[in-house]
Order: C-alpha cells, then sequence, then structure tokens
C-alpha cells in the first residue's frame, strides 16, 4: 500500500518504545485478531478515541452489535502515543480567523464543542470508572517573546468576551511566581476546561467499556480491501479473515489508509510529531526552574512545543517531527528537540532522556476537523483532522457518529467540523506543501 511516509512509521506490528506503553499496565481484555468471516451491523476501522469512543456508545446507550479493527494493538496509532493534553483546541486556525472565515455563530458554535469535549472525556471517565490517572486543572499557553505576550492579550479578550471561555491572563513575574521559569517565559494565558491524563490508560478504558458493553475488537487486523456487494453489505478485508457490515466507521486520522475509499483520498496531511520525555527530576531540579505545577502547557510558537511535569516527576517534552519519517530523519529530529528542550531550561541540561517517540496528528486542507456520512453511500461515517487536539476531539467525535448512527439522523453538529471538507489540490504534493508550511512556520517563528 503506497502512504505519505515512509514505511518506518506504519510498523504495526510494532509498539513505540514510549513511557506510556511502559507505564500503561494491562492490556485491554478480551482483545483478539479477527481468524474467521464475522457479520456485524457497525464495524469500525481503527482503535484509537474516535473507534473506541463511537464503539463504546454504540454499543451502551443503542445495544448495536459493533466490532473495532485494528492493524496494531489497541491504542497503537495516536491515541496511545499523545501528550495528553484534554484540552480546548482542534484547529490549526487562529480564533480571530474562525470568525472572519465561518462567522461569529459558527465559531462560537465550534468553540462551545470543544469545551463540551473536554467535559465529555471527564464525564465519560467517571461514568465507566476509567483510570486515566488526571493531572493539572488548566492549559498554559506561554508567551515565548515579549511580542507573543500581546497575541496572548488580544486571545485573552477574545477567549472571555466573544467565546465566553473561563481565561485568564498573567504576566510574567507573576507567572514565575505561580507555575515556572526560563529562558522562553514572557507570561502566559490560561484558559479552562483543561487537564492532562494518560493516553494509553484512558485508551485502554475505553477499549475495556466499550468490550464490557458488548463491543467487539479485534487488534492486529488491518483492513486490506473494502469493498461494498451486490447485498448492500460492506467487506471488509485483513489477512485473518472479513467482517460484513451494514455501516462502517472510518477512523483512522493520520494513519489513514487512504486508498482503501477513494472518497478519502487526499483529504488529510498526516503531520510526524515527537515526544522525549526524561528521567524523574527531584525537588532541587524542579527548583531550578521554579517548576511548580502539573497544568499541561504550551508556547506560543507556530510551531509549538508542548510540554508538562508528569505524575512521576518525569518531564515530557514534545514537538514537530521530521517530514519524511525515516528512521535518520527521525533521529536528527529528536536531536533538535532536546536542544530546544535544553535551551528553554538549561539548569535540565544534563538530565538524561529517557524515552522518546513519535507519531501522526492529522490535519486537513481546511485546518478544521472533518466529521459525517458520505453523501453517495449513507452507510459510511468518518472523522478526522483533529490538529493535534484530539484527546477531547476524537472522543466527542466518536460519540457524535454512534448518535448519529443509533438514532438513525445526524446531531447538532457545528457547522465547521461537517463533512468531508476539501481535498488538497494536487494531493500528489503534499509532503512539499507541507515542507513549504514547515519553513515558512520556522521563519516567522524567527523572527517574532
Ligand atoms: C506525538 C503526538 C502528540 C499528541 N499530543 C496530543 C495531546 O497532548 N492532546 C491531544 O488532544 N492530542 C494530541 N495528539 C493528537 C491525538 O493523539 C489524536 O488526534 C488522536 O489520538 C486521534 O485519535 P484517532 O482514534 O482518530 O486516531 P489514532 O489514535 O491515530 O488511531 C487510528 C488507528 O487506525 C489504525 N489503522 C490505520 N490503518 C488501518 C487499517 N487499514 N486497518 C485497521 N486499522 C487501521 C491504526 O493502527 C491506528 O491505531 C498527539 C498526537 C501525537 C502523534
Amino acid at each position: 500500500m503506497k502512504r505519505l511516509y515512509d514505511d518506518n512509521l506504519y510498523r504495526f506490528n510494532e509498539p513505540q518504545a514510549s513511557y506510556w506503553e511502559a507505564t500503561a499496565g494491562d492490556r485491554p481484555v478480551a482483545v483478539v485478531g479477527l481468524q474467521k468471516d464475522e457479520t456485524c451491523d457497525v464495524a469500525i476501522i481503527g482503535g484509537g478515541y474516535t473507534g473506541l469512543s463511537a464503539a463504546l456508545h454504540l454499543a451502551r446507550d443503542y445495544d448495536i452489535d459493533v466490532r473495532v479493527l485494528d492493524a496494531g494493538h489497541i491504542g497503537w496509532g495516536a491515541s496511545g502515543r499523545n501528550g495528553g493534553f484534554c484540552c480546548i483546541g482542534g484547529t490549526g486556525v487562529q480564533r480571530r480567523d474562525l470568525i472572519k472565515l465561518y462567522g461569529e455563530e459558527n465559531a462560537k458554535d465550534f468553540v462551545r464543542a470543544q469545551v463540551e469535549a473536554v467535559e465529555h472525556v471527564r464525564r465519560i471517565a467517571a461514568e465507566e470508572n476509567l483510570e486515566i490517572q488526571a493531572s493539572g486543572a488548566a492549559e498554559l499557553e506561554v508567551a515565548h517573546t515579549p511580542k507573543a505576550f500581546d497575541r496572548l492579550q488580544d486571545d485573552h479578550e477574545l477567549l472571555t468576551n466573544t467565546y465566553g471561555v473561563d481565561s485568564e491572563i498573567v504576566g510574567a513575574d507573576e507567572f514565575r511566581e505561580r507555575y515556572y521559569d526560563s529562558t522562553e517565559q514572557f507570561g502566559a494565558l490560561i484558559s479552562r476546561p483543561g487537564f492532562a491524563l494518560h493516553p494509553l490508560r484512558y485508551c485502554k478504558g475505553l477499549a475495556n467499556a466499550a468490550v464490557r458493553h458488548g463491543a467487539t475488537l479485534h487488534e492486529h487486523s488491518e483492513v486490506l480491501e473494502w469493498r461494498k456487494g451486490d447485498d448492500g453489505l460492506h467487506r471488509l478485508v485483513t489477512a485473518g479473515g472479513a467482517i460484513k457490515a451494514r455501516r462502517v466507521v472510518f477512523a483512522t486520522n493520520g494513519f489513514m489508509p487512504e486508498q482503501l475509499k477513494p472518497e478519502f483520498y487526499g483529504r488529510t496531511m498526516p503531520v510526524v510529531s515527537a515526544i522525549v520525555v526524561t528521567r524523574e527530576l527531584d525537588a532541587d531540579e524542579r527548583a531550578a526552574q521554579q517548576w511548580r505545577t502539573d497544568h499541561p502547557t504550551i508556547n506560543c510558537r507556530r510551531i509549538l512545543n508542548y510540554f508538562r511535569l508528569l505524575p512521576d516527576n518525569r518531564f515530557l517534552f514534545g514537538g514537530r517531527g521530521h517530514t519524511n519519517g525515516d528512521a535518520r530523519g527521525e533521529r536528527r529530529n529528536y536531536e533538535d528537540i532536546i536542544s530546544t528542550f535544553h535551551r528553554i531550561w538549561p539548569a535540565w541540561s544534563d538530565v538524561a532522556i529517557e524515552y522518546r517517540w513519535h507519531g501522526l496528528i492529522c490535519m486537513t486542507s481546511t485546518f478544521c476537523p472533518s466529521l459525517g456520512q458520505l453523501e453517495d453511500d449513507s452507510s459510511v461515517f468518518f472523522s478526522y483532522g483533529y490538529h493535534g487536539n484530539g484527546v477531547n476531539t476524537a472522543s466527542w467525535s466518536g460519540k457524535q457518529l454512534a448518535d448519529w448512527i443509533g438514532n438513525g439522523r445526524s446531531p447538532q453538529l457545528p457547522e465547521i467540523v461537517k463533512g468531508l471538507g476539501r481535498k488538497y489540490p494536487l494531493p500528489g504534493l503534499r509532503m512539499k506543501y507541507l515542507q513549504l508550511g514547515i519553513g515558512v512556520s520556522a521563519w516567522l517563528d524567527r523572527r517574532s
């Protein structure tokens, strides 16, 4: 199968050597490879948050016979590899530009849905008793330059007065007293709701809950072929067997095998994001940077970094990955990320890095998520394009798809997310667009 990145990024049999894999506890219960032909009502391709959330709600809220197929293990994709930020976002468009592009009411609907999506994760974790290791109670967006602080002040005004989001702006001195200090700290915007979690534990928790409510999950069951028969049933073929289903949910996001169905070709732009995690920092080391927060934090660069102190006092630091996905690019990229980490917190320059891994986030040509039902085949549903903010968005989207299927009609969705979205012009050139976009963003970051 021809893919956008090097095969290195699609080794479905290999888990990432991540901190999350090392600390996720038991495997989900009762998950086996598909070994014979089976039939179900709804088949879901992709066992990350989108697919598992859809499966959980279909089984629990609508008693629908649902199966999930994942090419790797459950949570193999971005859902098992992310930074664990459960915060508002979900788009690559600045909040002021959302209003310009879509109008104030549509922009507000979208941001309201983002807030609801964060609360949804908290609610489902409580309802299903998921052990997600939640920490922090807000998201911090830190100005890396004085100029960036001006933009944050504008954002604060917009968030508070237009979007009605709970936010607060703090100057550099107050920030240092309350949160931390660094060479790139010029004040921050604090927004709520937002918290952090253990992404793979959350993913496995969703899987267990889906099974408990009657869903069937198949891992190591890559869908190699998808066709629709004269009987109107979809046939999803894997190496071990095939599933026949009345309806299909396509939930593969950044790892989308777009050749499976022509309608999805050229709609997404997967982008590598990479994370490093240090050994545990002791109290003196934390004090050296005045670190005293467990809120998930990002900076304001166009190519941003995301970071947080983990519950066991290790430090997680993430940023953009490389643009071809091969092993050499991967190594060089980790070196860049680590040197940025050292530049921002010089006191931690000697702290050993113990974990490093990466994965694909998913962008779209509109820089907004896409959620819906195919126009020419109402038995196919999809959701993707969370722009590196899928913990809440994918979980919420899975529930929207389940409600749509369960009730037989579309739920109330923000206009901004509806439908397939535009194809990239000349999709074969997507990696060139990406390289160009990254080059321009890096140049603008250097100037700011
Ligand atoms: C390094 C990194 C850091 C991130 N940090 C954050 C963060 O802190 N907060 C946040 O909100 N978001 C973050 N994200 C984004 C977030 O993880 C994703 O948006 C979200 O997990 C997407 O969930 P999903 O279920 O749609 O896709 P995924 O979790 O990627 O799942 C897709 C699944 O599809 C499967 N698949 C692919 N092809 C096939 C096939 N042919 N047959 C069967 N299965 C197939 C894959 O194996 C994969 O498991 C991050 C992403 C990365 C990579």
